[in-house]
């Protein structure tokens, strides 16, 4: 498969990894928003958070802990986001699921998503109403 990030995990492309174990691996996004901002990958290789095992993403949650919190006291970052971009709409660029750990400075001018648009109230509680009917079990 010519995937990128299958070539990390099988060592055929140099990454500056920060973790590894048997599931995940961990290294430096090329192109950081701030130094520091890493990658958390599973080995397997799957398209996004949609395609991922839910017993995969339980094992997923300590790990994003664990290295926000490595890069955090590494860089001295006053904050820490959390990012997935999930499909083209959504700003991703590479098709093996990726979950960005982005440390954060006052001032460092990354732009926030919040609030970019106003919705009404019936329109949230519509919008509430429809995400609540499409819960999936898993
Ligand atoms: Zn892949």
């Amino acid at each position: 498969m010519d995937c990128l990030f299958c070539k990390i995990v099988a060592g055929e492309i140099p990454a500056h990894k920060v973790y590894e174990d048997d599931k995940f691996i961990a290294f430096l996004d090329i192109k950081p928003v701030n130094p520091g901002h890493a990658l958390i990958i599973p080995k397997a290789h799957y398209r996004n958070l949609f395609d991922m095992p839910s017993d995969l993403m339980s094992e997923l949650g300590p790990l994003i802990k664990k290295i926000a919190l490595a890069v955090k006291e590494a860089t001295k970052a006053e904050g820490i986001n959390i990012g997935w971009n999930n499909e083209p709409a959504a700003g991703q660029l590479i098709y093996h699921s990726h979950t960005h750990i982005m440390p954060r400075f006052v001032g460092d001018g990354f732009e926030h998503w919040h609030g970019k648009t106003e919705p009404t109230s019936e329109e949230f509680a519509k919008l509430a109403t429809d995400i609540k009917k499409n819960l999936l079990e898993s």
